[in-house]
């Protein structure tokens, strides 16, 4: 590793201070990607600004009808909550296969959509379920968050403070995964709201993106059938030692077929 500075904050505005005015520094949440990052020499921040010691990022609550979620609130807490398993049930069985039990007690809903790996599975569940994210700065859309592999519309230094998931009337997270990772070779994640029908679909492409053939087809009928004979294009998909483009394709239909029947 190289050489930087350490902090701790100890408050949203601490941090938000340490990292203004330095392009440099990073965030530092479970530490999950960040570390094993610096490690292999892949970045090189002047300074570290541990969020690790801000309570108020941290927890799961109820507002109306949406489940409001800390940043800072690790895979594990998300995936045993009995408020996500009452309002979203598909989010804490999204939050309980990823990684391993080291990962998920670390990992960080926050770091998680902020780092957008095309392979993660967050990013489906906050673009499948319309999710907006909340920022020190301003509130952001799901559809407006995800820019590209690896890229989101957050700023140099913006902070995520939380993200809001509305309640659907009924969601289903499948994924197809890496058997030495666990991250998503293809997920799909399906919420159904009133006549408005999501499909977010991940470990496919350069980053997380809505298939709208889906959609459309699951709209005038949300059934397991509905999907089935639907081929998806294998151009620009992922291609790779674990999945061709073409398998990535046909993999889509099949998890997203899986993700209805798990609506029930
Ligand atoms: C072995 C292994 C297996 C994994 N398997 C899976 C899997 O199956 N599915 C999956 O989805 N993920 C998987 N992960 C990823 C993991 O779950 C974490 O979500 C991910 O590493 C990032 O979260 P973190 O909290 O560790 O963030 P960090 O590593 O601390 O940070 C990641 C990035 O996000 C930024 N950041 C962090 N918090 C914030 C914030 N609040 N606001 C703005 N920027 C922020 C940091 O500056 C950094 O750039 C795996 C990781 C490992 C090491």
């Amino acid at each position: 590793m190289y050489n930087f500075e350490y902090s701790r904050a100890k408050s949203v505005a601490d941090a938000a201070k340490a990292a203004s005015g330095d392009a440099e520094a990073k965030l530092l949440a479970g530490g999950m990607t960040l570390i094993p990052t610096l490690k292999q020499r892949l970045a090189k921040p002047t300074a570290l600004i541990d969020l690790n010691g801000i309570a108020d990022l941290a927890g799961i609550k109820r507002d109306g009808n949406n489940l409001v979620i800390g940043a800072m609130t690790r895979h594990a807490e998300v995936a045993r909550s009995k408020d996500v398993k009452a309002v979203i049930p598909a989010l804490a069985h999204l939050a309980e296969m990823i990684g391993d039990p080291a990962v998920r007690n670390r990992g960080t809903i926050g770091g998680s959509i902020a780092n957008h790996d095309p392979a993660a599975d967050y990013p489906a569940g906050v673009l499948g379920l319309n999710a907006t994210v909340i920022t020190n700065k301003r509130q952001i859309k799901a559809d407006d968050f995800f820019t590209g592999m690896f890229a989101t519309a957050l700023q140099d230094g913006e902070i995520i403070t939380a993200v809001s998931f509305p309640k659907p009337d009924k969601a289903g997270y499948m994924k197809f995964k890496n058997p030495a990772s666990r991250y998503a070779i293809v997920g799909v994640f399906v919420a159904k709201t009133g006549n408005d029908v999501r499909v977010a679909v991940t470990g496919a492409g350069a980053g997380v993106f809505r298939a709208k053939d889906l959609e459309s087809a699951l709209t005038k009928s949300f059934l397991p059938t509905a999907v089935e004979g639907i081929k998806i294009a294998a151009d620009g998909l992922n291609s790779d030692i674990h999945a061709s483009a073409e398998y990535r394709a046909h993999l889509i239909t099949v998890m997203a077929k899986r993700a209805v029947v798990a609506c029930g």
